[in-house]
């Protein structure tokens, strides 16, 4: 899924960024500008939504249980 600009930005080149994998403790993250391209592993808080809005929707999506 994409972060808001307003919650975070690629560390590298500041484009959006697209959440593809999370665990418990870490998410997966992706650069949407072709140019970029950079992946990296962010902690689960790392956007401003202090970790309740986008890392739930990721385990979802991604077949856990995000609260167990
Ligand atoms: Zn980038």
């Amino acid at each position: 899924m994409l972060v808001d600009l307003i919650d975070g930005q690629c560390r590298s080149c500041g484009s959006q960024l697209k959440i593809v994998a999370a665990d418990d403790a870490t998410m997966d993250v992706e650069c949407t500008n072709e140019e970029c391209c950079d992946s990296y592993t962010v902690e689960i808080d790392a956007f401003e939504d202090g970790g309740i809005k986008y890392w739930p929707q990721v385990m979802a999506a991604s077949g856990h249980e995000a609260w167990e």
